[in-house]
């Protein structure tokens, strides 16, 4: 399994004057190996701010971040192999070069195969397994629609042989019909290569189908967790159902429909007490003055007053 802990990392916000944004507080949460863990939030929750440090790209000002990849029963582990996968497949590839490089590129820098030939099999092996053909290699990115950059920057991932795949929004900015396509194929792919997925998203629907476990963020801070169908099937938190009742119900098409209320309010000025409190239709005298603590109760970890 891979563990992530983050008890409070802050990163700056503005330089002039210096002001440092709390962006992740109290976060910590297991991974089991070849499942998917979604962090669900809206943006400015702290969700991308956690997901690029989990992987390297930023580093907090202050605080640390724990990861590790904890790989036999007696608890020995090692750094984990970490890719990330972007939200917008078309500012992530270089335009310049052919699509086999930037493919290739990971596997030369880590010399994962012995020469170049050994290479270039490897990169037409990655675009068939992505749904892509051989031939793609010599092309460049901007011949690509979105949902195959999507395919090609996938493909780049898993050159690296990394097991750990942070994805953040990795569909948000495909259309609706291919969005499916790219979540089907990384199931598959989980399958059959024993990936794991750090999902972020702001989008429960999205999330539903492809999550074992789940986490909702709000403001830097988990308010519910669990397993996927305890979470869907039983959402404790205000903040979950609040989430939940904005997505469509396909089963019940008609149901009326609650708009999301409320604005976020800003990460540099949280609410006291329960920070959701603004927004919360449960709210108690209360919940304005003392944050609850995350509690657990089996598998599942809420913080709520009320829970
Ligand atoms: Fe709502 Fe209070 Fe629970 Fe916060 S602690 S979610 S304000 S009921
Ligand atoms: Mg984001």
């Amino acid at each position: 399994r891979f563990d992530v802990s983050a008890p409070a990392l802050s990163r700056l916000f503005s330089a002039e004057p210096r002001r440092i944004l709390r962006a992740v507080e109290n976060v910590s949460f297991s991974v089991q190996r070849g499942t998917t863990f979604s962090i669900v939030g809206e943006s400015g929750c702290g969700k991308s701010t956690l997901a690029r440090m989990v992987v390297g790209l930023q580093r907090p000002t202050q605080g640390l971040l724990d990861f590790k990849d904890i790989r036999r029963a007696d608890g020995s582990f090692g750094p984990p192999r970490v890719q990330m996968i972007f939200q917008d497949p078309y500012a992530s590839l270089n335009p310049r070069w052919r699509v086999g490089d930037i493919i290739a590129e990971p596997i030369r820098e880590l010399k994962l195969r012995k020469d170049e030939s050994e290479t270039a099999t490897r990169v037409g092996d990655l675009l068939e397994i992505v749904g892509l053909s051989r031939a793609d290699a010599s092309r460049f990115p901007h011949e690509f629609s979105g949902g195959q950059r999507q395919r090609i920057s996938i493909a780049r991932a898993l050159a690296t042989e990394a097991d750990f795949l942070v994805c953040d929004e990795p569909t948000s900015a495909l259309d609706v019909s291919v969005q499916a396509q790219i979540l089907n194929l990384m199931v598959r792919l989980q399958k059959e290569f024993g990936l794991t997925y750090l999902f972020i998203s702001h989008n429960l629907s999205v999330v539903r189908h492809m999550s074992d476990h789940l986490a909702i963020m709000y403001l830097g801070r988990f308010v519910e967790s669990g397993p996927a169908e305890d979470v869907f099937g039983r959402p404790r938190h205000p903040y979950t159902r609040l989430l939940l009742d904005t997505i469509p119900d396909v089963e019940k098409p008609n149901r009326e429909r609650r708009p999301m209320s409320g604005e976020v309010p800003s990460p540099i000025a949280p609410p006291p007490g329960c920070a959701f409190h603004p927004r919360c239709v449960q709210a108690v005298e209360r919940c304005r003055t003392e944050a609850p603590a995350l509690r657990r109760e089996g598998e599942l970890e809420i913080a709520c007053h009320l829970a």
